[in-house]
């Protein structure tokens, strides 16, 4: 008799490459999977009969801003463990809480990690030390953010260019942070601490990645109007530096937008001929992020997430608020600073082309410190599955899978992780094909998701729906390692 420390009897296989699934067993030893197929000759500390639930490997949220909140409480990280998801991308946007030190809340939207207390990582050995002395609830992969770079080195004048003393400051701090462990570097060139960035400021910034086979990871200069020229930068950037591009959270906002995703997937499908280019999109017809009057439009409806000067308007529309103020939209912007939105920009059609798209991994873009955060934080994940794949049926479940498991690993280099073989780390997650779904609606976010039945951390069972909350920390930092 062989021993194993958890045995699946008789599940549904779905092993994250988007292959059908397949019933059979599958036994755990430690943090690894140990065994898998017909195994009646195996014995175990815990047998779980499957009876028909499906077994996959853990997902991996390609695209979080869970920096800080991986370094607290494990419950803090239920809002995804609920959803089934094992591992996180932080750093995302430009925004990362690593390197940099601050004795004063940051600028928008660096603030979305936290106030002045949190910024205290002047090094990315610094924070990968503290990742390491009290583990996180889920595994994690960091990139460094150029906002935090350009305010790490350049202070407050951040409403122009970077000169070329203060680039080399800035490639040096991430080549530092990519020799101490990070994953890649990421822009958030829409956002006004970052605007003023020039193509070539970000090129010479980003040049250690290609020593390091790291990523260029991009929220665009542009998701509207000017969405096919912002991709073009970025795929610009990435053949300067000779590195693999991850476009984040692609979409296609504004009316007069709706419908390009043809435009822009066609050209991302003729680029990726010629260069790695992958991207990354949650299901949800609207975004988050700070309330920023700029983007304010009469057609645009706005919720609010949270405000500091007015925490009761969190949940109210702005249009509301403004109506009862007496005042115009931007004005009631202004007055409820700082303070984070929903903005209900996007086309259904543009979302739905976007998921389906062969090279479109599942990120959540989630706000973990939002008072009424978007859904997409506690509901992207069986939304896909369940909303999107099996009831709207935009493709198979083992594809749907595979985008939140074998394809965000082989972009971001996560070795053993994403996929069920002997040998790979025990990430898993249990769930029922026929009743997972989101629960978090625009209304109430705060939502765990239905038909999900457990969920391990390498090979340590971390969630049940019973417990409600994240039960173990055994997450671990992870470096990159791509695949030849
Ligand atoms: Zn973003």
């Amino acid at each position: 008799m062989k021993h194993a420390d958890t045995l699946f009897w008789n599940v549904l296989l779905i092993d994250g490459s988007g292959a059908a699934p397949a019933h059979g067993d599958l036994a755990v030893v430690g943090d690894r999977i140990a065994a898998i197929g017909d195994l009646s000759a195996w014995t175990a500390a815990r047998e779980i009969d499957g009876g028909g639930l499906a077994l996959g490997p853990g997902f991996i949220d390609s695209h979080t801003h869970d920096d800080r909140a991986i370094l607290g409480d494990p419950a803090d990280m239920t809002c995804k463990v609920s959803q089934g998801v094992t591992t996180v991308i932080v750093g995302n946007c430009g925004v990362s809480l690593a390197p940099l030190k601050s004795t004063t809340r940051p600028v928008a939207p660096l603030d979305l990690l936290g106030d002045e207390s949190w910024w205290v990582y002047g090094s990315f050995a610094a924070y990968a030390a503290r990742l390491a002395a009290q583990p996180p609830a889920v595994n994690a992969l960091a990139l460094v953010g150029h906002m935090s770079l350009r305010v790490a080195v350049m202070g407050e004048e951040l409403d122009r260019e970077a000169r070329p003393d203060e680039i080399a400051a800035m490639r040096a701090l991430l080549a530092q942070a990519l020799d101490e462990g990070a994953a890649g570097f990421s822009t958030g060139l829409a956002y006004p601490p970052s605007r003023a960035a020039t193509t070539a400021e970000v090129s010479g910034i980003a040049t250690p990645l290609a020593a390091h086979d790291a990523l260029y990871v991009t929220h665009l200069r542009d998701e509207g109007t000017r969405v096919v020229e912002a991709i073009e930068e970025a795929l610009e950037i990435g053949r300067t530096v000779g590195c693999a591009v991850v476009l984040s959270h692609h979409k296609c906002a504004l009316r007069e937008n709706f419908g390009r995703s043809r435009d822009t997937l066609a050209l991302i499908e003729r680029s990726s001929a010629a260069q790695r280019v992958d991207l990354d999109a949650y299901p949800y017809a609207a975004s988050s992020t700070a309330l920023l009057v700029e983007l304010l439009r009469d057609d645009l409806p706005v919720q609010i997430t949270w405000s500091l000067a007015c925490p009761e308007a969190a949940g109210r529309m702005l249009a509301d608020i403004a109506d009862e103020w007496g005042v115009d939209q931007g004005e009631t912007a202004r007055r409820l600073q700082p303070a984070g939105a929903v903005y209900f920009s996007m086309d259904e059609g543009d979302v739905r082309r976007i998921l389906a798209h062969p090279r479109t991994m599942i990120g959540s873009d989630g706000l973990p410190h939002d008072r009424l955060p978007h859904p997409r934080l506690w509901g992207s994940f069986p939304r896909v599955l369940g909303h999107y794949a099996r009831d709207v049926g935009l493709f198979p479940l083992e594809t749907a899978v595979h985008k939140m498991t074998g394809m965000p690993a082989h972009v971001f280099g996560l070795e053993d992780r994403g996929v069920l073989r002997p040998g790979a780390f025990a990430d898993l997650v249990l769930f029922d094909p026929a009743t997972v779904i989101d629960r978090a609606t625009f209304a109430d976010p705060v939502q765990a998701a239905g038909g999900i039945a457990e969920v391990w951390v390498n090979g340590a069972s971390a969630y049940t729906p019973e417990a409600g909350r994240v039960t173990a920390a055994a997450g671990r930092l992870l470096r990159r390692r791509p695949a030849l």
